[in-house]
């Protein structure tokens, strides 16, 4: 069976009127849905809705939105099982990876609910005679978030946690390729106590994200997703006057050194390039092994390990890796994966062939590792985003983080090493955003930030911690003077407090 996949606006499912599109699960090749895309008009017509309620919500005490999000998080916490199934329907991901990306968006839920104390202000006393100044941080109004396919609970949750915390609307334009867990969010904080409008799911394409981009109600946008859309969304979105944090594509490198623990350095990248077969913009899909004897040793391990590689649908417990997410990116895996091997780079485990009984028309494909691969290649430039490790041999430890320092995108790295000068020296001056030390995938925690550099990351503040609640707030300064007794006299002088 088909099923409907609506927007959510005002509090309530919502049929779209307009145009569709299909939703498969990766894992059978069939469709299982036809997910509604949001038109210009009705775009604006669910902002104004948004609108409308912001004000009240904007108006809440901090504490009451604290408790709201406290209980949204316990209906979470029952119902991770039922969300991860619905995720790994639609992505493919294996669910113990679906239940590991819901339990990393509930922990920005966790401190989003310190909301009062997140929104203390800064006061200073008796900045001149009898004159005091205080800052406050006050909600934006309407913001929107446009979120990607790889992480459909996730990257949501990088998000709206803290724009509600802030008493702001929130209005998610989920990925048409996975919509559904998006729904169950939105009826969850229906559920928890959130009034009707002040979270809205617009379901949609490039159509519903221009308006909203163009839309006077919406004050910032948070994007998630591949490079040349995030510049496009940042461009257009500061065009229109936006507030804007768009997070791009990226391509990370593991840097292992010679005095590295190897069995740790191969077990951090089986799961760091292959777990949720490469569609993560933490995943590492560069290793820079230093030394030729260090680069012999770390393929000797790798290559049976990605050879022995568990790949299953997303429903089986055995499975480590699942299917692609649609047949357009399996067959662009694929090429890339041809484009490497006729650029010369050495396919030492080579994935395509990969058939599974029974899953015939799924998007599967196998781990496959690359070794002697170049900086000109495509598979070493590019973001492939599937189950693809290269390997680049570097001479020396100022070789590989040239590399790195060189690349286009500078989302996320990490160093294997027992040398602390080494890893000092990386932490300090490699030019990347998320920097791990024998942790191969530095994914912040949620009261730290996330977000990278250079065309990883277009905008000034990276998501959750503390940046998002600078970015999801406004800044206003007020000084107050209560001249009791004094009196001052006109000045025409640029005011300065005694
Ligand atoms: P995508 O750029 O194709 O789509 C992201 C969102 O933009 C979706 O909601 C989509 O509907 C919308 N969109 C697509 N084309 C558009 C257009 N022409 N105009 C306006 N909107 C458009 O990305 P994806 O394939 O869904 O996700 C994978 C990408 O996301 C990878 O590049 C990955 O690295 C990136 N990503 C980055 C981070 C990060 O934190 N930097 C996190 C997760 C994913």
């Amino acid at each position: 069976m088909v099923e409907s996949i609506p927007h959510f606006i005002g509090g309530r499912r919502v049929a779209g009127t307009g145009r569709t599109a299909p939703v498969f699960n990766p894992a059978t090749g069939r469709q299982t849905g036809e997910v509604a895309l949001a038109s210009a008009a009705e775009v604006r017509e669910a902002v104004k809705t948004a609108a409308a309620a912001a004000a009240g919500w904007g108006e809440t005490t901090p504490l009451r939105r604290a408790r709201i999000l406290n209980r949204f998080l316990r209906i979470l916490e029952e119902r991770t099982d039922q969300l991860a199934a619905v995720i790994t329907a639609e992505h493919g991901k294996v669910l113990s990876d679906a239940v590991g990306e819901i339990q990393r968006g509930m922990e920005v839920v966790e401190f989003a609910t310190g909301a009062p104390q997140l929104l203390k202000s800064e006061m200073s006393e008796s900045v001149g005679t009898r004159v005091d100044c205080h800052a406050l941080r006050q909600p934006l109004g309407v913001v929107a978030g446009i979120t990607p396919f790889n992480f459909p609970a996730m990257v949501p949750m990088w998000m709206f946690p803290v724009a509600l915390a802030c008493g702001n609307a929130f209005v998610l334009k989920p990925s048409e390729r996975d919509p559904s867990a998006a729904l169950l969010l939105a009826e969850w904080l229906k559920e928890a106590g959130l009034p009707d409008g002040v979270f809205t799911v617009l379901n949609g394409d490039r159509e519903a994200v221009e308006a909203l981009l163009a839309d006077p109600d919406v004050q910032a946008v948070s994007f998630v997703g591949s490079t040349p859309i995030a510049r496009h969304i940042y461009e257009t979105a500061a065009k229109h006057g936006k507030r804007c944090q768009a997070l791009g594509g990226a391509k990370n490198h593991m840097i292992v050194m010679p005095d590295a623990d190897m069995d740790q350095a191969v077990d951090a990248l089986m799961g760091a390039a292959y777990g949720s077969a490469g569609e993560r913009c933490m995943a590492v899909s560069v290793a820079v092994p230093v030394g030729e004897k260090t680069a012999e040793a770390l393929i000797e391990k790798l290559a049976p390990r990605v050879r022995a590689l568990k790949v299953g649908p997303g429903t089986d417990p055995e499975a480590e890796m699942g299917p692609l997410v649609t047949r357009q990116h399996l067959d662009k895996v694929r090429s890339y994966v041809d484009a490497g091997e006729a650029a010369g780079a050495t396919v030492v485990v080579d994935g395509r062939g990969l058939k599974l009984q029974g899953y015939e028309d799924g998007y599967f494909i196998g781990g496959t590792l690359f070794d002697n691969v170049t900086p000109e290649m495509s598979i070493y430039r590019d973001e492939i985003f599937g189950p693809v490790l290269a390997v680049v041999r570097a001479p020396d430890y100022a070789t590989a983080a040239t590399l790195i320092n060189e690349h286009e995108f500078g989302n996320g790295t990490a160093i294997f090493t027992r040398d602390g000068d080494a890893a000092r020296e990386f932490a300090h001056s490699i030019k990347v955003g998320m920097v791990g030390i024998n942790v191969p995938i530095p994914v912040p925690v949620a009261y730290h930030s996330f977000g990278g550099w250079k065309a990883s990351l277009f905008g000034d503040h990276h998501m959750h911690g503390p940046e998002g609640v600078r970015f999801y707030t406004r800044l206003k300064t007020i000084t107050t003077r209560w001249p009791t007794g004094i009196r001052a006299g006109a000045e025409f002088v640029m005011p300065t407090l005694k």
